[in-house]
């Protein structure tokens, strides 16, 4: 099979990793990939317009790709995948009305109110003054989110009412966010927990993957502001049995139900992030792609072929039976460039790969980096993900923090402590 994936972060290098290891596939073709994911074998990456859906369509019939996947959550947003099925091109993906599920916090929140899927009580704003006298009424602690996508942030936590309007003058009179924030969402503060919840669905049946659990904040001890995740594990203890299968039948189950009954079957990976306290779990939000950096903590654990189940879940074929997990632990740290989340600076070289990727279960997954005369340097804020498979958390947290050890670049900031939920739990 010959296979097109569409991104270039960490999550697309796991991706690629992962689907690189099928006896299914002789090719893969990355738009646009990265240093890391060219070094994959069958893996080539290749440059188009990400914009423009028909070309990347153009493409696939060209190259005869059987299977496209996509890792983004704009271009699903944007419809790539009702481009393709349009045209007979199979792909692992939402449509652009079931992906509204991330592309838009208020569709999503409406839908679990009508289909009674526990989540924070909310209300939707489209004008200042009512989102003031909500704040005025409420109270605080109250989250305050942009509607549309913005990257991971569109979201504030505010401790303070002061806080609160000063989030909502930013995403409704300073339009911070662009269109995104001309309809906010408030949200009742929850305590708790969180984890992260992907699963396989082909918009019948729905498949949970093993829980994970992202560390947000940019600091030990998640202290200092949020980020797009400075590294994960898996298995997330937190997640119990029990509560997993609480998730299952309250939240995975009958939000795969609500979409078809709304005329919007979803297929691909769906993303729960959740809340836990006590035997509680709600939705935090839905995302309609696999998580980064979930993604480079789930997939070393799985131990059947991601593109069988991919494939099966875009012709609806899936089969619970299809989908195995290893019984051991994984742990992702991330490097980021120093400065991030807020300014940083690009083309450090980055010394080391070779020998951190070289020991053993350890994979250096690039998110942001490229080739400059022969060198890796650092292209982005988050910059790699050293991830490493052992026996159980503690083991793989001790080799991935091995692995970071040996890679080297200018200002490399990265957290010493990922996977501390879990290790304190014991
Ligand atoms: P991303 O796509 O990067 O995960 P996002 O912009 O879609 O983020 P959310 O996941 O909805 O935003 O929120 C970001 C973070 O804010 C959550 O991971 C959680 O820590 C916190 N948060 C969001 N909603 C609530 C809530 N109701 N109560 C407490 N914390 C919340």
């Amino acid at each position: 099979m010959n296979i097109l994936l569409i991104g270039g972060g960490g999550r697309e290098h796991a991706l690629a990793w992962k689907i690189a290891q099928s006896p299914l596939v002789q090719s893969i073709r990355v738009v646009p990939g990265n240093p890391g994911i060219a070094e994959l074998p069958k893996c080539k990456c290749v440059t188009l317009n990400l914009n423009d859906l028909n070309e990347i369509a153009d493409y696939a019939e060209e190259q005869s790709i059987d299977l496209t996947v996509v890792g983004p959550e704009a271009t699903l947003v944007a419809g790539i995948a009702d481009v393709f099925r349009s045209r007979g091109l199979p792909i692992f993906g939402p449509n652009k009305n079931a992906a509204e599920l991330e592309g838009s916090k208020a569709f999503s929140k409406n839908l679990m109110q009508k289909y009674h899927i526990p989540t924070a009580a909310f209300k939707v704003c489209t004008d200042i003054d009512s989102a003031k006298a909500f704040v005025e009424e409420q109270g605080a602690p109250i989250v305050v989110k942009a509607d549309g996508l913005a990257a991971g942030k569109g979201v504030v936590v505010a401790m303070t009412k002061a806080e609160a309007m000063a989030a909502i003058d930013d995403m409704m009179a300073d339009h911070k966010f662009g269109e995104a924030g001309a309809r906010v969402v408030l949200e009742e503060f929850m305590e708790g927990e969180e984890a992260s919840l992907l699963a396989f669905t082909d918009g019948k049946i729905v498949v949970p993957m093993v829980a994970s659990q992202d560390h947000k904040r940019v600091n030990d001890g998640d202290k200092g502001p949020n980020t797009g995740g400075m590294g994960a594990y898996a298995p997330a203890p937190v997640m119990t049995e029990a509560l997993r299968i609480k998730a299952e039948e309250t939240i995975l189950k009958p939000v795969i139900a609500a979409l078809n009954k709304e005329g919007r079957t979803y297929c691909g990976c769906l993303y729960a992030g959740l809340m836990i306290k006590g035997d509680s779990v709600k939705v935090v939000e839905f995302n309609c792609r696999f998580g980064d950096p979930e993604t480079q903590v789930v997939l070393p654990l799985l131990d059947s072929d991601l593109v069988q189940i991919m494939l099966a879940c875009a012709t609806g074929t899936l089969d619970a039976s299809m989908v195995k997990w290893k019984n051991q632990a994984t742990v992702c740290v991330v490097m980021a460039s120093g400065g991030y989340p807020g300014s940083y600076e690009n083309g450090k070289v980055i010394t080391g790969l070779k020998e951190a990727g070289a020991m053993e279960n350890v994979v250096v997954f690039h998110a942001g980096t490229k080739e400059k005369d022969g060198k890796v340097v650092t292209a982005g804020g988050r910059v790699l993900g050293v991830t490493a498979l052992a026996k159980d958390i503690k083991s793989a947290k001790n080799a991935a923090y091995g692995a970071v050890e040996k890679i080297r670049f200018e200002k490399a900031h990265y957290r010493k402590d990922i996977a501390w939920r879990a290790l304190f739990r014991k």
